[in-house]
């Protein structure tokens, strides 16, 4: 479906916990924050439902966050299920990797179509900082398990000033070598992020280029994002591998968006930097409660997806940081 300014809506992101088995410091607080007790989130059985709806007004890309997706008991069952709605054309989740060596043969098995994989840093003194307690080598092994078993990975790492910037030629060389995509993400002021503490790409790119004066824009499709990749010529490129730069901060990429976001607690929210969404969880409820058939709460979902797109904002107000979405994005999904 499109929405009123002509965009394509066809990925959803769906959060299906907000509790994470890390602390990383720009997104949760040392002590967690309140937990959300299970019956208020909605049910797998609720989440397939929303995704059958979403299909049937073309969107039919799905990622799985959280939180931490995998601390979620059932997240891998619930990833085959949507694979196998019918119109459903891709299913990738984002996670830690600190449970995901665990979880890979399942998955894999489920037909999961790609992983993205949260890491800041590659010194495990560093790691375990960020993180708040995180082990480096799970990680690490966990993405040399994904590239064994062919699934499509891709690194992403936060990068911010005077902590990881001296990294940025580190991870190049670990997306060239590994032959995976690793891409940078400018900080965002969504709940406990803080802009002044991040890099820009441009930045980055310039570090980059002086390290690798060869870099050449990739223009070949990596994903479902707003990433713009970078890789090394063909006779230096051994295994590919390429570096993405998700610049929301300084290039906005809104004209092109064609996500919409479901909270963990039922909240579609049509715009990352924005409070508002629809609950679609009462929507359902409320189809429920006045007893129409299946096909009626169907229709109900849908009508209310529908309507939630047609409201999309324009675009992102980040740098006006008053009307930025409070929750912490752990609570939203990234
Ligand atoms: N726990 C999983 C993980 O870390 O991949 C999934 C959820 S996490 C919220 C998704 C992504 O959001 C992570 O890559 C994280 O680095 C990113 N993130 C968290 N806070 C952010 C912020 N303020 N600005 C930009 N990205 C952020
Ligand atoms: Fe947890 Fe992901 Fe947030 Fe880190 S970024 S605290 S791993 S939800």
């Amino acid at each position: 479906m499109k929405d009123s300014y002509g965009r394509e809506i066809n990925y959803m992101r769906i959060s299906i916990t907000d509790r994470c088995d890390l602390r990383c410091r720009y997104c949760m607080p040392e002590e967690g924050i309140e937990k959300v007790s299970m019956n208020r989130i909605l049910t797998y059985e609720e989440i397939l439902r929303i995704c059958r709806a979403a299909v049937s007004i073309g969107i039919t890309r799905f990622k799985i966050t959280g939180g931490e997706p995998l601390v979620r008991r059932g997240c891998t069952a619930l990833v085959r299920e949507i694979k196998e709605l019918p119109g459903v054309e891709q299913v990738t989740l984002t996670t830690n990797g600190q449970q995901l060596l665990p979880h890979l043969d399942e998955l894999a098995e489920a037909g999961i179509d790609g992983l993205n994989i949260s890491l800041d840093s590659l010194r495990e003194d560093r790691y375990h900082h960020i993180t708040g307690g995180g082990q480096l080598s799970n990680v690490l092994e966990a993405i040399d398990a994904c590239i064994d078993k062919g699934i499509r990975t891709k690194v992403n790492c936060l990068l911010q000033k005077q902590f990881n910037e001296d990294e940025i030629c580190d991870f190049a060389a670990f997306a060239f070598e590994k032959g995976i995509d690793v891409r940078f993400i400018e900080i965002m002021p969504v709940g406990f992020g803080n802009p002044d503490t991040g890099l820009s790409n441009d930045e980055a790119l310039s570090r980059l280029k002086e390290k690798y004066p060869s870099l050449e824009k990739d223009e070949r499709v990596h994903g479902n994002g707003p990433a713009v990749y970078y890789r090394l010529p063909g006779s230096e490129a051994v295994k590919g591998g390429a570096i993405g730069l998700i610049s929301a901060m300084h290039h906005r990429f809104c004209d092109s968006c064609n996500r919409i976001r479901l909270t963990s607690l039922g909240l579609l929210k049509p715009c990352l930097c924005y409070e508002e969404g629809t609950d679609l969880k009462e929507a359902l409820h409320a189809a429920q409660r006045t007893g129409g058939d299946e096909t009626d709460v169907d229709a109900a979902i849908r009508n209310a997806l529908e309507e939630t797109l047609r409201r999309k904002p324009q675009g992102h107000t980040f740098q006006d940081r008053a009307t930025v979405e409070p929750r912490a994005m752990s609570q939203i999904g990234g």
